[in-house]
């Protein structure tokens, strides 16, 4: 079915609402152009209420604005499914009034009970959508009138707030007869590897709270049919994010939806890739500067490439709401006035936090397009996850993404050049060219590494 629907060449589409779509039936060589069409529609996150205890049951009533929805006395709600950014408070009487409990994240009614203790399955006669609540950070920040260099976050204010505080976690492992799934500790610890390395990147604003694990053993092999069944088991579902591990060699990709992920092993980068779909990342593509090929996921200075990475990149972290305001300058204004601008920046590295005075990126807004080019230098030193050289300078094109929902930020790595580099490289209608640099040497098994902490660039249009 992924071959008759060349999902190679529609790489955007390898997650979540694709394979649902395979799985319903409808992939299929005569629809496939109107299906892709519809598939890669930005479709508006909606609060899906369900008809049994489980998330896989017909759907009763969508609704995806904010205010008081209604539910006839008959229809009799198991399951709540809750977008990423709002919150929905469940209520026993109509129009949003009596006995009342509120959810931030997917809710098996089963489970759930109003605030008097009384269970709220097949109870729910209304309920109030509203964005999450935003919790002041110094990464969240608007960007003055005067503010020239101030470069906007457009992700959603409440998306930001409900992604950047502590995530809870079910992890579920599949088992079936004949094959191997991981053991549970070494799921824990894949789990808690990735969180170590959003404490960091993330400036500690994303945390990890393990709410249950579960093994469950399913009986077919087919990989849809599988998680099905696997879902269908599922107890406590109520978390931010649930993390099904499938035995092995019954899928042949890992997969995301809206807070889920299905991996097919624990390879980290797996978990990374699909946990940064759950976050609202796309893939990180590569356009071959001299041919203007494209290669899917090819960019290796991101997860959200199919090559061994230990970052998401500057424009997804900046996305993700993980940089502060002076971390990231806009350079038009300065280039409006002189003609080109000198900009040092500092390497990305790991995303720490940092005293050091220089930025990290800096963002061209692609003028009459709805597109900013990302200048970055990803990071110090080389090291032994990818070949990305210390001081190599990326520049990435990615969506400002006004208004944009699910699995939004897709990148497209437009140039890639050393630091010492001696041309001027041209990406999005500018020319880059690297005019100095700092570094010093380590001693790394016995071999002399250059480590890079800064470039300076010249940028002209
Ligand atoms: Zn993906």
């Amino acid at each position: 079915m992924v071959e008759t629907c060349l999902t190679y060449e529609h790489v955007e589409l390898e997650d979540d609402v694709f394979v649902d779509a395979v799985q319903s039936g409808n992939c299929t060589a005569a629809n496939w152009t109107a299906l892709r069409e519809q598939l890669i529609v930005p479709r508006t996150p909606a609060v899906r209420v369900r008809e049994n205890c489980n998330g896989t049951s017909p759907v009763l009533q969508e609704a995806a604005s904010n205010g008081c929805h209604t539910l006839a006395p008959t229809v009799g709600a198991s399951f709540i499914e809750v977008p990423i950014g709002k919150t929905v408070t469940l209520h026993a009487a109509a129009d949003c009034a009596g006995d009342s409990v509120t959810v931030e994240n997917d809710a098996n009614l089963c489970e759930t009970s109003f605030g008097s203790g009384a269970s709220a399955n097949d109870k729910v006669r209304s309920y109030r959508i509203q964005d999450a609540e935003v919790l002041p950070s110094s990464h969240s920040y608007d960007c003055g009138p005067t503010e020239s260099t101030c470069v906007k976050n457009y992700n959603s204010a409440s998306r930001l707030g409900a992604l950047n505080k502590k995530h809870t976690v079910k992890i579920v492992r599949m088992t079936l007869e004949g094959r191997n799934t991981p053991a549970m500790t070494t799921i824990r610890n894949v789990v808690g590897n990735l969180y170590d390395y959003y404490a960091v990147a993330s400036r500690n604003q994303v945390s990890l709270d393990i709410v249950g694990t579960q093994t469950v053993a399913v009986t077919s092999s087919n990989c849809a049919t599988a998680k099905t069944q696997a879902r269908q088991k599922t107890t406590n579902s109520n978390a931010f994010l649930t993390v099904y591990v499938l035995p092995g060699g019954m899928c042949s990709t890992s997969n995301a939806g809206s807070r889920t992920v299905n991996l097919k092993g624990t390879l980290f980068r797996d978990y990374a890739h699909e946990v940064g779909h759950v976050l609202g990342l796309a893939h990180g593509n590569v356009r071959d500067p001299s041919t203007g090929k494209v290669k899917s996921s090819g960019d290796s200075s991101t997860y959200m490439g199919i090559f061994a990475s230990d970052n998401y990149n500057l424009p997804q972290l900046h996305w993700l709401g993980w940089t502060k305001k002076e971390e990231i300058v806009q350079i038009n204004s300065a280039i409006a006035s002189n003609g080109f601008t000198e900009i040092t920046l500092r390497p990305v590295g790991n995303n720490a936090d940092s005293t050091s005075p220089l930025p990290m990126g800096a963002v061209w807004e692609i003028p009459g397009t709805d597109q900013r080019l990302f200048i970055s230098v990803p990071k110090p030193r080389l090291n032994g996850t990818n070949n990305i050289e210390g001081g190599n300078v990326f520049a990435h094109r990615a969506p400002k993404c006004v208004g944009c929902t699910g699995m939004a930020m897709g990148t497209m790595q437009m140039a890639r050049f050393g630091a010492k580099s001696v041309n001027e490289h041209e990406a999005s209608g500018i020319f880059i060219k690297p005019v100095g640099y700092t570094s010093h040497f380590v001693q790394v098994d016995g071999k002399s590494v250059e480590v890079f902490t800064s470039v300076t660039l010249r940028v002209r249009q």
